[in-house]
């Protein structure tokens, strides 16, 4: 059964860290690809925590109350810097100045025995500020209720959170390429346009999606593979790759080396990383690319009812 977001995982009654967000199937007036007409499906991307939540963390900070405003150039001289971690505060609000977090005691009393020492008039307060920089434009509206803060939109995390992370055409596409993947196997496709595909194979490491990865090197040094679309930079750079079964930890940083754009699957798996168990390889800071993940639950259509649940399909 479909783990939801905030609920117990059975398996080890620990909660999954990663939040998850369900869709409606949004087939502009149910038009779906004809050969799968009548199905419907739903897209679960799996989204960091950091991502989903519509706060961000709170720190508290003296700030400095200037009571004559001609004189914030003198004092924004005598201030501390603001730490590093805090940089994405902006200094001042309405009269008010950062002096520095409250858990710095000793920066804030060397600071305000200067500030004194100007003999103007002020007064000091401990306000809640955000401590992190917002991701998103709700934690956005969140934070400058606090304090001014910088922030940088994502265009494409936008979308997912809004609940339409695809138009139309582009869940016929989904769906349809998700509809082709080989039995235990993988797809990777260029938009409608599949590129290469694989099962698992009889040996211990031919697991779909890195037999999928090999056939499409082999598919681009092959004379089908035309000059003109050498416009991947490396092997499924903007690829979209499809697997009946969530990969492992060796297929899911095999898809990580192949720059794989985003990746959708079917079936959760015992060996899985991306969706099952409390770490998300997808989500992990240290690797240096990342792609989106969505599961794909597809109503009434289940093409291979026997399929093994282990990527690899070894147990
Ligand atoms: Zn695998």
């Amino acid at each position: 059964m479909l783990k939801r977001c905030g609920e117990r995982d059975d398996s080890n009654g620990e909660e999954c860290p990663a939040k998850r967000r369900e869709f409606e199937p949004t087939l502009n007036g149910h038009r779906i690809a004809p050969s799968v007409s009548g199905i419907n499906f739903r897209v679960l991307p799996i989204l960091p925590a950091e991502l989903t939540t519509f706060e961000v963390p709170l720190v508290q900070f003296y700030v400095v109350h200037v009571l004559q405003l001609q004189t914030i150039g003198q004092l924004i001289k005598t201030l501390p810097d603001i730490p590093d971690e805090f940089r994405h505060l902006k200094r001042i609000k309405k009269g008010m100045m950062l002096v520095c977090p409250v858990h710095c005691e000793s920066l804030f009393e060397e600071a305000k025995k200067k500030l004194l020492g100007l003999n103007l008039p002020l007064e000091f307060q401990i306000v809640e500020v955000p401590a992190k920089k917002p991701l998103t434009e709700r934690q956005f509206e969140f934070a400058k209720e606090k304090w001014p803060t910088s922030f940088h939109s994502m265009p494409e995390i936008e979308k997912v959170l809004a609940d339409q992370p695809f138009d139309g055409d582009e869940s016929r596409i989904i769906l349809a390429n998700m509809s082709k993947v080989p039995s235990n196997g993988c797809l990777i496709a260029d938009g409608e346009r599949s590129l290469a595909e694989s099962t698992h194979g009889t040996m211990l490491l031919e697991h779909a999606a890195l037999e999928a990865i090999r056939n499409l090197a082999k598919y681009q040094q092959s004379e089908a593979y035309s000059v003109e679309e050498n416009r991947f930079a490396y092997l499924a750079t903007g690829c979209d790759v499809f697997l009946e079964q969530e990969p492992c930890a060796m297929c899911a940083m095999g898809l990580v080396h192949a720059r794989a754009k985003r990746v959708f699957f079917r079936n959760r798996s015992s060996n899985g990383v991306l969706a099952s168990g409390n770490w998300h390889l997808h989500l992990e800071p240290a690797i240096n690319h990342h792609y989106q993940v969505f599961e794909v639950k597809i109503d009434n259509f289940d093409v291979n009812a026997n399929a093994s649940r282990h990527c690899g399909g070894i147990l």
